[in-house]
């Protein structure tokens, strides 16, 4: 379902309340955000936004860091580089992120979504949380296995010639 009007709605009593301009740059930001999918950079959201909308970088960034802070948007690291998604309309989920090629993957796990409802956060108001398990994807894991039984096959070779040249000697 589209979350945008809901989103709009946050956006609006935020901007009334702060007596901040409704500028229409802020709106559409906006409603490019909540029509992707996935997770993005504020480059690849800059990038989408110029073809279409004449927009400063540096608009495009103030804006997704306004969207965190009402939590319309989450943000979260991978390795050093920065990534956002839409939170309204979003399963509770999590990112498996490779700390080796940068893939992220999503996973669901009711047992963490209760805990983290059930957890006492006093005198805090909660709008989003995100949470990343850092480690190996199973490609760069196939790949330093790929590697070490290279090495492992280099070393037992080597060994072998040596003992050939060691008996040739004796
Ligand atoms: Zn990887
Ligand atoms: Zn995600």
């Amino acid at each position: 379902m589209d979350k945008y009007p809901q989103a709009e709605k946050v956006l609006i009593e935020y901007l009334t309340a702060k007596k901040l301009r409704r500028t229409p740059e802020r709106f559409h930001l906006l409603r490019v955000v909540y029509g992707i999918d996935k997770h993005f950079t504020a480059d690849e959201l800059y990038e989408q936004m110029r073809g279409v909308f004449r927009v400063s970088r540096a608009t495009v960034y103030s804006n997704l860091d306004l969207f965190v802070q009402i939590g319309l948007v989450s943000k979260f690291l991978v390795i050093n580089s920065v990534r956002y998604e839409k939170c309204l309309g979003m399963k509770p989920h999590y990112h498996m992120i490779c700390t080796k090629c940068g893939e992220i993957k999503e996973f669901e796990d009711s047992k963490i979504s209760s805990a983290i409802e059930l957890a006492r956060c006093p005198r805090f108001i909660r709008h989003s949380y995100s949470l990343s398990v850092l480690g190996f994807c199973y490609k760069c894991q196939a790949k330093a296995n790929r590697a070490k039984r290279k090495q492992q096959s280099e070393d037992e070779s080597l060994q072998n010639k040596r003992k050939t040249t060691k008996n040739d000697k004796g």
